[in-house]
């Protein structure tokens, strides 16, 4: 099954969970404008998609990813859980995203170069600061934005800092968005905390993170700084567990020294399958998609789950988990601190004017801690509904709303 056939599915639940007609969610069942070309970079070809599911709450936003299994199911599922996220939010933002199928890390710095201005040269008249605003996302980072402005304002013929987020400061990015995602994560998953395990001092939380990236390498910190017991920890190559818990700082050092968890010496080795199986109370997922599926939902054992990647559990393993009563903090909430700072970074650069790093962070905190409240409060009003389903049902009904007052719904 489809990745994006598993959104329809979960899409198409909210009639019996929320009374949403057949004909509102028949039309968010399709993206609003799908763009693939292949791109030619010195003899190689490309696909390359931009998705721009809905435009209902304002211009297109999300990332661009870099990745050698990048499809359209792909893209158009992360579109879709962009347009979702960016309601949840509470943001002035349809929902967007695009991709790249090869492997960055197999390319050099010129070949990355190539491939994010052939991006942007085939891809130019879908985005600009009002159409469609991308962004960092899985192996794409500040110097990707750059290279991708910079081919966008030769073409236009003008400065458009606000038609891309995530940006370098000198070309207008704010210091706040390389951890944002996971500092918005970390935010809820106190929240998480604080209902579910208020009887628990952290160093009783046994905590595994599957992904050593941006997200799940900023969260551990933040949640190591916070005395939680991190006991396992993965990147794509494979993971490292300690029961007594791991030196986060040590391993945080030996991984920006260019190698591998998996190698580091204060632990012994584990696969990534291993970690999702660990016994901890939290698992916290910063990779991929579709980590936890039928074929391994019944053997996680942790009770609490954060999705800080997008997607991380497929729709059959949701609904087994859901079933056993784990409690999934959706990715649609838990990693939407990384495109609210985007829009800090995008209203900056559109207004001119210089916002104030403090009055942001707290802005962020507020709008998370807010944002759970809203999802968590429906969830226990309805009483028999996952949090992941209360988040979809306010989602959808803003974008309806929106649609309404359009005359489109
Ligand atoms: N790629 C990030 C996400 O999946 C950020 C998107 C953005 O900032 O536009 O949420």
């Amino acid at each position: 099954m489809s990745i994006f056939q598993d959104n329809l599915e979960r899409l198409q639940a909210l009639k019996e969970l929320d009374g949403i007609s057949q004909a509102d969610l028949d039309s968010l069942s399709s993206p609003h404008k799908l763009s693939y070309v292949e791109l030619e970079v010195n003899n190689k070809t490309y696909p390359a998609w931009r998705v721009l599911y809905s435009s209902d709450l304002g211009p297109g936003k999300g990332g661009i990813r870099f990745h050698q299994d990048v499809s359209e199911d792909e893209v158009q599922s992360l579109a879709f859980w962009m347009t979702l996220k960016n309601s949840l939010a509470d943001i002035p933002y349809g929902g967007a995203k695009g991709g790249v199928k090869f492997n960055p890390k197999e390319a050099d710095k010129k070949e990355l170069e190539a491939v994010s201005r052939a991006y942007a040269k085939a891809f130019h008249q879908v985005l600009g600061q009002d159409i469609d605003v991308p962004a960092p996302d899985v192996y794409t980072n500040s110097q990707t934005m750059a290279w991708i402005l910079d081919e966008y304002e030769k073409i236009v013929g003008h400065h458009e800092p606000g038609m891309i987020t995530g940006k370098p400061l000198e070309l207008g990015g704010i210091k706040l968005r390389s951890d944002a995602t996971a500092q918005g994560g970390y935010f809820v998953a106190q929240e998480m905390v604080k209902e579910f395990l208020s009887d628990h001092k952290p160093e009783e939380i046994k905590v595994a993170v599957q992904g050593f990236g941006n997200a799940g390498l900023f969260m551990t910190e933040k949640m190591a700084a916070d005395n939680f017991k991190i006991v396992a920890v993965s990147d794509s190559q494979g993971g490292v567990y300690n029961e007594t818990g791991l030196d986060i700082a040590a391993l945080s050092a030996h991984k920006a020294s260019g190698k591998n968890v998996s190698n580091y010496s204060g632990g012994q080795p584990m696969t990534n399958a291993e970690l999702l199986e660990a016994d901890v109370d939290i698992l916290v997922l910063a990779a991929l998609e579709n980590q936890i599926t039928s074929a391994n939902a019944d053997k996680i054992k942790a009770k609490y789950i954060v999705e800080l990647a997008n997607g991380p559990i497929d729709l059959a393993a949701d609904k087994y988990l859901d079933a056993k009563g784990t409690v999934i903090v959706p990715d649609i909430l838990a990693n939407s601190g990384g495109v609210i700072v985007s829009y800090f970074e995008w209203a900056q650069n559109r207004t001119g004017q210089i916002l104030d790093e403090e009055y942001l962070k707290n802005l962020l905190e507020k709008k998370m801690r807010n944002n759970w409240q809203r999802m968590f409060n429906l969830y226990q009003e309805k009483g028999d509904i996952s949090l992941r389903q209360a988040a979809y049902i306010l989602a959808v009904r803003r974008i309806l709303t929106a649609k309404r007052w359009r005359g489109h719904a």
